[in-house]
């Protein structure tokens, strides 16, 4: 059994920035499921959205939130994440994370934040690492937890459950005591006891086929919450990105909005244009309904992908403004500058989630969630770009604020058993593991993605409990692997993504049914909630 103040779940930027700030109050373990940078904060491209010019104010970035919301943000929650950006980027500075810079303009010296703009954004303020802004954050945080010598990082190490007084049959309000974690190394179950537990555990992308998110993303935090009691709100709006490399050998990789940005047009596979059909931006016209017209196209034709045209640009711009995509596309074999890339939209990123506070505190005592695994009614219906790693810097700040300074947790003071692995023995057949792996991401993306119907929805409902009921007896009769963990988490995670969409009869933000295509006023600021019964 290992005993320590905190448990923090995840090595992304939520977990790392949480444990280093608990560090000072505690001794901390970081346990996280493959190495410690893996994860979706490594991957991310664009930057961080906080207001740090004197052209910009609070006032407006919150504004930009709320309209992407689409009528769902929580107001006082997103002021809270707006007001306290700055003073999280400032921090990250002094810790050593490079942001990129230019020229003081209009002065001979000087430098300041090249901050960028993105799309929803009504002023320039993402702050980033040239397109490399989350594997940046990634190493000064790693650099910083392993200069601190009461962080303990257990790598390899997977969560299965959270450990709670209700599952040891405690009675008064539940409380969590820590988890059971997979040494995936050994394949033996530990017993980590701690006060205060932090799901940092990121999202789902991997329950869709096509996703940007990288392996780690299959929604653990989301599900072991859930089975722990704890109410997941939202879970129908699923932001997807229109424009994921489409390659059998080349999983998950971004073509950058700026692809369109720069010219790039959208074409069937027959070389048809398409998107004057759908917005008068053309291939220019907002995510999401960009994403919903490639999936009308996909759909009508039968075909797997659409393509990316930006052949018509000199090949010596299209190399020198997008050095990384040309160069992975190429290694794919595709020269961009000759020939149109094969796109697909994709799974990119998990509006809702484990219900908090924006302190990141859970109904379960001693439970906090941040970052993406979290729904703290910043992003309402829609995600604004780049506000996901700030609410993730945000949320650690103040999760860490609020357990040791104004509510200092209470001592584990009951008996936690060890994990019950006696009778279990090896899964007999892995190959049954591999095709419920598929069917569910392969159903999610027909019958759950970007465009929905009532029929589709409850299709989808009727298979994944068929599904569930199979991982079930797998789960009880054999050793657990993680990726019989895995598949179970994206089975719970698609019924629940699968429940709020039938919940919700009205199409809002990312969440667009056809039988109900219309916003219903009557549904604004109404959270879909969902707590497992029992
Ligand atoms: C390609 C891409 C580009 C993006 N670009 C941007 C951007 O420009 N700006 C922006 O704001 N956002 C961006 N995002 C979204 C953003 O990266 C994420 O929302 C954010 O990084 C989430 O951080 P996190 O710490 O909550 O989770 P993650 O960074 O995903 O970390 C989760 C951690 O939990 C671990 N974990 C998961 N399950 C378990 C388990 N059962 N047991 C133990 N450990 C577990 C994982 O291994 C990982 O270490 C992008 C995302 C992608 C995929």
């Amino acid at each position: 059994m290992k005993r320590f103040d905190f448990l923090v779940l995840g090595s992304g930027i939520a977990g790392l920035s949480f444990a280093l700030k608990a560090a000072a109050h505690g001794r901390v373990a970081i346990a996280t499921k493959k190495q410690s940078a893996e994860s979706n904060t490594n991957y991310a491209q664009g930057g961080i959205a906080a207001v740090m010019s004197k052209e910009d104010s609070f006032e407006l970035h919150v504004q930009d939130t709320l309209k992407a919301g689409a009528g769902l943000c929580r107001e006082s929650t997103v002021r809270v994440v707006v007001e306290e950006g700055p003073a999280r980027i400032a921090e990250l500075m002094e810790m050593g994370m490079h942001f990129t810079d230019r020229p003081l303009s209009g002065a001979s010296e000087g430098r300041e934040l090249d901050l960028g703009r993105e799309g929803g954004h009504s002023k320039r303020r993402i702050v980033h690492a040239k397109d490399m802004t989350g594997r940046e954050a990634e190493r000064a945080l790693l650099a910083a937890v392993a200069g601190n010598p009461r962080i303990e990082v257990f790598e390899d190490h997977f969560a299965i459950d959270l450990i709670t007084s209700h599952k040891l049959g405690v009675t008064g309000p539940n409380r969590c005591y820590g988890a059971y974690v997979l040494d995936r190394q050994t394949g033996e179950v530990e017993t980590f006891v701690a006060p205060v537990t932090l799901l940092a555990t990121g999202g789902c992308g991997k329950v869709y086929v096509y996703t940007t998110n990288p392996d780690i993303a299959t929604g653990d935090g989301v599900a072991m919450a859930y089975r722990a009691g704890a109410t997941i709100g939202n879970m129908e709006f699923i932001q997807f990105h229109p424009t994921c490399l489409y390659h059998p050998r080349v999983k998950s990789f971004l073509i950058s909005e700026a692809v369109r940005g720069e010219g790039g047009i959208l074409k069937t596979v027959e070389g048809r244009e398409f998107m004057d059909g759908y917005h008068p931006m053309k291939s220019l016209a907002p995510r999401d309904v960009v994403a919903r017209a490639i999936d009308s196209e996909m759909k009508r034709s039968g075909a797997d992908h659409v393509v990316l045209d930006i052949t018509h640009k000199p090949a010596p711009f299209t190399m020198d403004r997008f050095p990384n995509i040309y160069a992975t596309c190429l290694a794919a074999g595709i020269d961009m500058t000759k020939q149109p890339i094969p796109v697909v939209p994709a799974a990119h990123y998990q509006c809702g989630g484990v219900m908090t506070d924006v302190d990141g505190q859970t109904e379960i005592e001693g439970l906090f969630a941040i970052g993406e695994v979290a729904c703290t009614g910043l992003h309402g219906a829609n995600r604004l770009a780049s506000n996901s790693l700030l609410e993730a810097l945000v949320g650690a700040h103040r999760a860490a604020q609020r357990v040791v300074l104004s509510r200092p947790p209470r001592k584990v003071d009951v008996e936690v058993p060890v994990w019950e692995s006696a009778k279990a023995t090896d899964p007999d057949e892995m190959v049954v593991v591999a095709h419920n792996w598929d069917e569910i991401r392969r159903l999610m993306w027909d019958y759950v993605g970007i465009v929905r119907t009532n029929k589709r929805l409850q299709r989808a409902q009727k298979r994944i409990a068929n599904l569930q009921e199979e991982i079930h007896e797998y789960y009880w009769d054999f050793r657990v692997t993680s990726d019989l963990l895995e598949l179970r988490n994206i089975a719970t995670v698609a019924e629940l993504i699968i429940r709020s969409a039938l919940a919700r009869p009205e199409s809002r933000g990312l969440h667009y049914n056809l039988d109900h295509p219309e916003l219903d006023p009557s549904w604004a600021q109404r959270d879909t909630m969902l707590r497992r019964e029992g």
